[in-house]
């Protein structure tokens, strides 16, 4: 087996990280950090490896990418629901959540959510995005009210009531991202929508110590993260989660981030796509003075990530790499996720989405196809439509032969 750490020099580089001596190396040496399985000290390495070395791991992480999925990048059109910005949790870095009272609190009324469905429907959108905070009825006795006013006892159980509503009203496919979820409630949302996800965001549990990006946010524990990942791997919920870069976390805590998602798609095969977020300071939030992540930082990150999984969908949002957004591309990246032609990212507001025209010209101008997705990836419709119902019905109308979203719209 090559020896990766051994590479790292002998030279007097102030990190002691590789410097190939001959550039006409670097090709030979991208091909053996392909072949070669990355042992946990070589990706952290990687993780900070110089500008000279950088071309190197990006050249291996784009060769794995094209074995993986050949000169096609994909992406999902999507309206985003934000369901409810009310949350029990208070994370450091968070600009969506609010609490009762505040100027923009809001849950969305049924009305709000078909109309907003059928003007993405409209615009050939093909996912609803339901985000929301997590179980905020627990803290929030207003919302236990608005529930109450709305026929409904919990925020998971309005949430199945509107992916039921905008899967019978409309062609769109639910795709909910509501927090913790029990197996009862995995069970339950995976019979109206065929993917969810949840962030895994970090390995480290000490975010939620004092002065943490995860304090006073219990539903981010990753035990609790890592048990619902589990739970939807063993019901075949084709799952999508990610970390979360910039948020306290160490080189290590990355790379076991990955490491976790990896070994829990190893064992239940439902992870089906794994996105890698780079935290950005929004001056209304605890963390505004927290350096955000390099560019460089989310290239390497995602070139780590690709050669740990060369053979997931690896996804990195591009708004939150604007305006250089098509390095991710370089990086490894086979997705652009969500990208919606209607309504703001309401997680990150300030961000905008690129224009879609934008988005294809870009993704083109590297040589690659952009191509349409449904919520759920071609690869994993079988975990889908393998179920009787309605839900079933709606996916095979939506996709193709390939499985992806019919190219008229
Ligand atoms: S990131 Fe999610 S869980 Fe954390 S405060 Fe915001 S909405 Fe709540």
């Amino acid at each position: 087996m090559y020896d990766l750490a051994a590479a790292f020099c002998r030279c007097s580089h102030p990190y002691g990280i590789y410097m190939p001596i001959f550039d006409e190396l670097m090709g030979e040496e991208s091909l053996r950090l392909l072949e070669t399985p990355l042992t946990r000290d070589a990706a952290c390495r990687l993780l900070i490896c110089d500008d000279d070395y950088l071309s190197v791991l990006l050249a291996a992480a784009l060769e794995a990418k094209q074995r993986f999925k050949p000169d096609m990048v994909t992406y999902s059109r999507k309206v985003f629901l934000p369901l409810t910005n009310l949350c029990r949790d208070y994370c450091g870095y968070c600009t969506f959540r609010r609490d009762p009272g505040q100027p923009g609190a809001h849950t969305m009324t049924p009305d709000e959510v078909l109309s907003a469905a059928r003007a993405g429907e409209k615009l050939g959108c093909t996912e609803a995005l339901f985000s929301l905070g997590d179980k905020p009825e627990i803290i929030f006795p207003e919302m236990r009210e608005t529930l109450r006013s709305l026929g409904y006892k919990s925020t998971l159980q309005y949430l199945e009531a509107m992916c039921e509503l905008v899967l019978k009203e409309t062609s769109l496919l639910p795709h909910p991202n509501p927090g913790l979820l029990s197996s009862e409630w995995i069970a339950r949302l995976a019979a109206v929508s065929p993917s969810m996800g949840i962030m895994l965001e970090s390995t480290n549990d000490s975010l939620l110590q004092p002065g943490g990006a995860h304090h006073n946010a219990p539903d981010k524990l990753p035990a609790k993260r890592l048990r619902m990942i589990e739970e939807a791997g063993k019901q075949n919920v084709p799952f999508t989660t990610g970390l979360l870069i910039g948020i306290g976390e160490s080189l290590g805590d990355r790379v076991d981030t990955l490491l976790a998602i990896r070994d829990m798609h190893r064992r239940y095969g439902h992870i089906q796509e794994v996105i890698v977020q780079n935290f950005r300071a929004k001056p209304d939030i605890p963390m505004r003075y927290s350096p955000e992540p390099s560019q460089g930082d989310m290239m390497r990150t995602v070139a780590v990530a690709r050669l740990l999984m060369p053979d997931m969908n690896i996804q990195a949002p591009p708004n939150l790499s604007a305006p250089y957004y098509e390095d991710l591309l370089d990086a490894g990246i086979n997705d652009w996720g969500g990208v919606s032609p209607l309504t703001p990212d309401f997680i990150n507001p300030e961000k905008p989405w690129p224009h879609l025209d934008q988005l294809k010209a870009r993704t083109e101008a590297k040589g690659y196809e952009l191509r349409q997705r449904l919520p759920v990836y071609p690869e994993f419709l079988p975990a889908v439509t393998g179920r009787p119902g309605l839900l079933k019905q709606k996916v095979i109308a939506a996709a193709d032969a390939s499985g992806y979203v019919q190219r008229a719209a």
